[in-house]
């Protein structure tokens, strides 16, 4: 087989809450465009059938600014059983502690 692929990376979105200036997004890190799940969903479940995929990360920018849409692809690694699954963030995507208990818990009940 030409590929072999055993890890899978989602860039959820350019846009971040940081303003770093050794950031390697550079001028897109103001750019509002994310992915939308529904539209690429089922996609770990079809590489889980040719692949023996180890592990997923979503990244950025920040990608708990898109926290469902982050919720969803962990959901659907979680059902996959990729064992390892990762998230960088900043910590920084909300002000409103309703709103960052939602995502923590929109998480955890991902896997
Ligand atoms: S993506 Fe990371 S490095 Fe870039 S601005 Fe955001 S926090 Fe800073």
């Amino acid at each position: 087989m030409y590929l072999n692929i055993n890890r899978v990376e989602f860039v959820v979105t350019n846009l971040c809450t940081g303003q770093c200036k050794h950031c390697s997004v550079g001028h897109k890190i103001k750019e509002t465009g994310h992915i939308q799940y529904e539209r690429m969903k089922h996609i770990l479940d079809k590489l889980c059938k040719r692949f023996s995929i180890q592990s997923v990360m979503c990244f950025g920018g920040e990608p708990l600014l898109y926290y469902n849409e982050v919720k969803e692809i962990m959901r659907e690694a979680s059902g996959c059983n990729i064992p390892k699954r990762q998230l960088i963030t900043n910590g920084y995507f909300n002000k409103d502690p309703q709103v960052i208990r939602q995502a923590v818990i929109a998480l955890k009940d991902a896997g």
